[in-house]
């Protein structure tokens, strides 16, 4: 790999930041990495442990891309770079993690450049965990850097973050997101898409590669008919909640951009400042008849649901009761 193109195009700055660390021959023990999710902080992980690693780096300090090392980590089978994450998206570090980690980096780095651990998402760590990885950050073994990844630093021990150099990499700058989006192939609009993704760029190809734009209108098709009365609720509700091509956080986020862009609209906001500015016609028609205090109510409802998602609900009838509310808000 090498790393000189293959950081993001909207990451170069946070590059140089990175590069200048190993200019100066200053590597820190542990970087706290941290930026919003979609964005592309694992590769730029990925990018700095490749360059910390390769036995034959380029003048500007990059990876070569061709020596053992490089070869090593293209095949995800160098002993150098440990990851450290959850066995599922979502789910705790457990101490365990902590504990092998500890115990592997008792012993020395296999090979002569560094060692490299990535622990992702950081915040994932549980009080235990976290714990017992202070003791890696107080007790530094030899040619070892530790980096973390979160979206949500304030959620880590302050004990960790303060042992951390903190490196942010702030939300792509729109312009270059849309350009590189749109040389990935990126068949829809892609400043659309971006906006859908709350401008992450990585996000925002995944919608592009799914057809996530079409799956979208057609939703949002339903929902207008929901509101007229024209479809039953409790189908729909079935049919939203068993569907493969959509997850039920994507949807109710989409459902609360909506809601959201509809209050918007009522207030006079510009097209620019919608998230569908695709939809504004049919928005617009929304926020003439409706309540504004009963989407706010209603807007509460949303975010509330999307709270529980994570829990033992029962899906179906929170989505039913969902889509109950919308369609009595919409009855006059
Ligand atoms: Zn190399």
């Amino acid at each position: 790999m090498s790393t000189a193109t293959s950081v993001y195009p909207w990451q170069q700055e946070v590059w140089a930041y990175l590069q200048g660390y190993l200019e100066q021959q200053r590597i820190p023990q542990a970087l706290l990495i941290s930026g919003p999710s979609g964005i592309g902080k694992r590769h730029l992980a990925n990018a700095f442990a490749a360059s910390l690693m390769c036995r034959m780096p380029l003048v500007d300090h990059s990876a070569c891309g061709h020596c053992q090392s490089c070869t090593l980590l293209a095949a995800q089978t160098h002993t150098d770079l440990l990851v450290v994450e959850p066995d599922e998206p979502g789910k705790a570090i457990g101490i365990d993690k902590i504990r092998q980690l500890i115990v592997k980096l008792a012993l020395k780095p296999q090979f002569e450049t560094s060692r490299v651990v990535i622990i992702t998402p950081a915040d994932q760590m549980n009080t235990a965990s976290a714990n017992a990885f202070l003791k890696c950050l107080e007790e530094p073994t030899e040619r070892t850097c530790l980096i973390l990844l979160t979206e949500k630093p304030s959620r880590l021990p302050a004990t960790i973050r303060s042992r951390c150099q903190s490196v942010q990499c702030p939300p792509p700058d729109r312009k270059i997101a849309v350009t590189w989006l749109q040389q990935q192939g990126a068949r829809e609009d892609a400043d659309l898409l971006l906006s859908l993704s709350l401008r992450a760029p990585l996000v925002a190809k995944a919608y592009s590669e799914q057809g996530l734009i079409g799956v979208r209108k057609a939703y949002f098709d339903v929902w207008v008919q929901l509101a007229d009365g024209k479809q039953n609720i409790v189908a729909i509700a079935e049919q939203w909640q068993k569907a493969e091509s959509l997850d039920l956080a994507t949807l109710y986020r989409w459902m609360s951009s909506w809601v959201a862009d509809t209050i918007k609209i009522a207030h006079g906001a510009d097209t620019g400042s919608l998230q569908n500015p695709d939809f504004k016609k049919s928005l617009q028609a929304l926020a003439e008849r409706l309540e504004l205090t009963g989407l706010y109510r209603f807007y509460d409802d949303l975010l509330m649901a999307q709270a529980q998602l994570g829990t033992q609900i029962n899906k179906q009838l929170m989505l039913e009761q969902i889509l109950i509310n919308w369609s009595q808000l919409n009855i006059r």
